[in-house]
């Protein structure tokens, strides 16, 4: 019987497992399909505190998880296929192996939608990103765009036009679909320009494997063109990676984790911390501040149980 398993590697996960392996809990930690969550893809992050000149994610990630370790977290390299509450324990399949624990921590982030366009993976870094807190400073008097028409969108370009000469939003209809003030707020701003009716076809490089400009075709006329943006921001949603828990753990319409008190959720000894159950702040900084929340969540959970 495991005391208690962490699922995923992310700021959420990583955070949890140096919390509780410093209680000396020794949790077992699954890497999923995605190590390090979506700092891992991320080049330079300047806004988690503590580093003045900002650091790598990946290297934050190596940080954080040889912190863990040095407190004896144990990692493995495998990703839960699927989970069965029981009386007073949890059964979680690991690959596919049934492992019993006590406490579970369900850290398993959300994944980027991408467009799916020829050569996507290879680009994200390189002009292609879905953060705009993340990499917005970098691209400062150049044009970018954003595709999407949510909330996201609206947001990921009003925040851009603080650096961007000019911010294209690319939506494939002729009405946003986000909510009427952030929309408002994107569609009364200079520096914005809609392109409505309007579908992404195929990135452009320049010689360098950087991101030159944009293919994009006209769904009402089928002309396209070649839009020069030095950075493309896709902010067509996310999908949070709860598939294993679908009717056993709440989650809303979205597929999203719902937290009940603190970080627990409908079923005793289960928590969720990080994006997995965050889709409005979805910062490095609050998911580690959650996955700390989670591993407290969790030791007096077994602390209650008498199983410490
Ligand atoms: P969203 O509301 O699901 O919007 C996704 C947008 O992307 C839609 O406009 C959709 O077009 C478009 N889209 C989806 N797939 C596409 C594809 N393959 N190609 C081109 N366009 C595509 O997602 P979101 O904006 O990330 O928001 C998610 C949730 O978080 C929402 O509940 C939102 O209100 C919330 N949120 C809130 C805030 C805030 O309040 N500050 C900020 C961000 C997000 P269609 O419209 O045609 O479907």
């Amino acid at each position: 019987m495991e005391k208690m398993i962490i699922v995923g590697t992310g700021c959420a996960g990583l955070t949890s497992a140096i919390y509780a392996a410093r209680a000396n809990f020794s949790p077992l930690v699954l890497e999923g399909h995605e190590p390090g969550g979506q700092l891992s893809t991320t080049t330079l992050v300047e806004n988690f505190p503590g580093f003045k000149e900002g650091i790598e994610g990946p290297e934050l990630i190596m940080n954080m998880k040889a912190q863990a370790e040095r407190f004896g977290a144990r990692f493995q390299y495998a990703a839960v296929t699927d989970f069965e509450p029981q009386k007073d324990f949890l059964r979680v399949k690991i690959d596919d192996q049934w492992v019993d624990t006590r406490t579970l921590i369900v850290a398993s982030g959300a994944s980027a939608r991408w467009l799916g366009l020829p050569g996507e993976k290879g680009l994200v870094g390189h002009g292609l990103t879905s953060c705009a807190t993340c990499d917005g400073a970098f691209y400062r008097n150049v044009p970018v765009c954003v595709v999407g028409g949510g909330d996201s969108a609206c947001e990921e370009a009003s925040f851009l036009t603080r650096f961007a000469s000019k911010v294209y939003l690319i939506h494939r209809r002729d009405t946003l679909r986000a909510s009427k003030i952030m929309a408002d707020r994107a569609l009364a701003n200079p520096k914005i320009e809609p392109l409505w009716d309007t579908a992404p076809v195929e990135y452009l490089t320049d010689e360098t494997g950087e991101m030159r400009a944009l293919k994009i075709r006209s769904l009402k006329t089928g002309e396209t063109r070649d839009l020069e943006v030095k950075c493309v921001f896709v902010a067509i949603g996310h999908v949070p990676n709860t598939r294993p828990f679908v009717g056993k753990l709440d989650m809303d319409e979205n597929g999203y984790l719902l937290q009940r008190k603190g970080t627990q959720t409908n079923v005793p000894g289960v928590f969720a911390a990080g994006d997995v159950a965050d889709h409005v702040y979805r910062q490095a900084i609050t998911a580690a501040g959650q996955g700390c929340a989670a591993a407290l969540d969790a030791e007096r959970y077994l602390a209650d149980l008498g199983a410490e």
